[in-house]
């Protein structure tokens, strides 16, 4: 059985700090007199890494209560989530779904949210706008101090058009981090000026910029179109 302890490792002698396996974060821990307490641990779970603060709180979550009701068994468990982590769970699910940002003024979203988070009282969709765009920038910012501890970088470009024939440009850069293989979409943008080598190459310079690969990129894979193969050519000879 998993516990908060697989995610955390105590640092130093007197076992006041505590080091988080995932972000690395540090973290106090409760005076020795109460050595046991986890609480601030589970509080950054809940805050950093919902994911597994869900996993664990699903094990240690049996239930509390059960009632017959017209013969038929009904478990109550408390949910002691707090609206900071039902919120995070209704952005996750709009994101991973690719959820219109309208789902919350859904009327079966709302009876769902209701009879999973009774005391949680849903926001809007503007709020929700507003938090994604937190939540992006937040992301961002995570990457990037990612990308800077990494020296080589691949990368993959393409045109494309959408179904109403605008165009984009795509990059995804797939670096080794921890000994890990990373695969990341750094942005998709619309492209509408003239699909030259030049242009293509100002556009892949900038984006490389703004992620702070510029100077580590070793390899862009493309399709075969002459206009983007020149634009790599430019970049990665200059
Ligand atoms: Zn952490």
């Amino acid at each position: 059985m998993s516990s908060v302890w697989d995610y955390f490792k105590i640092i130093n002698e007197q076992k006041t700090k505590v080091l988080c396996k995932m972000c690395e974060e540090k973290l106090k821990r409760a005076t020795i007199k109460r050595a046991n307490n986890t609480t601030n641990l589970w509080q950054h779970l809940e805050k950093n890494h919902l994911d597994i603060y869900l996993k664990l709180k699903k094990v240690n979550n049996q239930p509390k209560l059960v009632v017959e009701e017209n013969n038929k068994i009904v478990r109550l468990t408390s949910s002691s989530l707090s609206k900071d982590a039902v919120d995070k769970i209704i952005a996750n699910m709009i994101v991973k779904d690719i959820q219109p940002l309208s789902v919350v003024n859904d009327i079966g979203f709302k009876q769902l949210i209701q009879a999973g988070f009774p005391s949680y009282s849903l926001p809007g969709r503007k709020y929700f706008t507003n938090y994604l765009s937190k939540m992006h920038e937040q992301k961002v910012q995570e990457l990037i101090k990612i990308l800077s501890q990494v020296d080589y970088f691949s990368i993959t470009a393409d045109l494309w058009s959408s179904i109403k024939t605008e165009s984009y440009i795509t990059f995804t850069c797939h670096f080794i981090h921890n000994g890990e293989l990373y695969s990341v979409v750094l942005e998709t943008r619309e492209f509408p000026v003239n699909h030259t080598a030049m242009n293509i190459r100002i556009i892949m310079e900038h984006v490389f910029e703004k992620w702070g690969i510029l100077n580590k990129v070793e390899a862009i894979v493309t399709d075969n179109a002459s206009n983007i193969t020149n634009a790599v050519d430019q970049l990665l000879i200059n």
